[in-house]
């Protein structure tokens, strides 16, 4: 992906978020070869779901308030910058501890060893208990693109378009003990890289948060992980990622299908290297909701282009709804989703 990245856009190449590892062959020619692996990986996909998950939720379905998502984007944006070690990084921390206020929040503070050197990160995780044994986790990334520190980059998509979608979700979750899984909304720091996309230098947060749930026996609860990344571009394409869990993509798939919403899903594949994969090493299905096409062949991912006049309050509302469905889905089905293959706790 790295060379990838390079044919995408050739300033972008010292600054990824995202490593998708396609092979330098396919680099330039991603769309066309991107739209045959899909079709192989559907087929593949729905041959490896190992169980039919076709239970129907009872009862409406569940909708984000789009105008309540965007204000929310407005006023993530608004605090400017959020990379880490920047003061933007303590205001978004202060803003989501005010909106999620009266909710159980809990945070999961440490210092990042970085190219930078040591840099103080926080991930925040508010909890929604429910009546079944087990935790669906909705995470997001709070932190801006550290390379672009020193221009006006915002991340109005690549950081603050999901995290203020969790945001309008936390309104539908509380108030109440949910009926079925205990959801946990996962904002997590530092996904971007302090330097290039290495193993070592991504997803510092969801690490971090991964082995304290690994050491804890929290992993062993989780039922499901699905990310949202860059959901808020107007022209909303989610890719189907082929790092995340078929039968869980397919739950996605089916989720958008019952709302209307399929057109914007999976009409390309590939896999993305994002704050889910601790995830599914730890042996958890997860799903990466991401639109990793951001205006004319990626142009506005990492750039300071990422503004909000290229993003839509339908797109975030097809994403929360989309989320909302799977999770009624997963609950109705509950009975027969694959088990976890994460460690119980020692
Ligand atoms: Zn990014």
């Amino acid at each position: 992906m790295r060379t990838d990245a390079r044919c995408l856009r050739q300033q972008m190449c010292r600054c990824f978020a995202l490593f998708l590892a396609i092979v330098t062959a396919l680099a330039c020619n991603k769309s066309k070869n991107a739209s045959a692996s899909s079709e192989a990986q559907t087929a593949q996909s729905s041959a490896q779901s190992p169980l039919s998950l076709n239970v129907d939720p009872t009862g409406p379905a569940t909708h984000v308030d789009p105008a309540r998502a965007w204000q929310y984007l407005k006023e993530i944006v608004a605090i400017g910058p959020r990379w880490d070690g920047s003061k933007g990084q303590e205001r978004i921390g202060q803003y989501l501890h005010s909106k999620l206020k009266g909710d159980q929040v809990e945070e999961d503070i440490f210092v990042a060893d970085t190219p930078a050197g040591k840099i103080p990160m926080r991930n925040i995780i508010a909890k929604f208990p429910g009546t079944k044994d087990g935790t669906i986790i909705l995470g997001t990334h709070i932190d801006t693109n550290y390379p672009l520190r020193h221009t006006s980059y915002v991340g109005a998509n690549d950081g603050a378009s999901s995290t203020a979608l969790l945001l309008a979700i936390a309104d539908q979750l509380r108030g109440k003990t949910l009926d079925g899984y205990s959801v946990w909304l996962a904002f997590l720091d530092g996904e971007e890289a302090i330097q290039d996309w290495t193993d070592t230098d991504s997803i510092y947060g969801s690490r971090h948060l991964a082995a304290k749930w690994q050491a804890d026996g929290t992993m062993s609860k989780i039922k499901a992980f699905i990310l949202a990344d860059m959901i808020g571009d107007k022209d909303l394409n989610i890719r189907r990622d082929d790092n995340s869990t078929s039968w869980l993509e397919d739950l996605v798939l089916r989720a958008a299908t019952r709302l209307g919403y399929q057109s914007h899903f999976f009409a390309t594949s590939s896999p993305v290297g994002d704050d889910h994969t601790p995830f599914a090493a730890a042996g958890v299905p997860v799903a990466d909701l991401i639109d990793f096409d951001y205006g004319y062949g990626n142009a506005f991912w990492h750039t300071p282009e990422d503004t909000i006049d290229k993003l839509s309050p339908t797109s975030l509302q097809i994403s929360g709804d989309v989320i909302l469905e799977t999770i009624r889905l997963l609950n109705a089905n509950a009975d027969r989703l694959p088990a976890s293959n994460a460690k119980k706790a020692p």
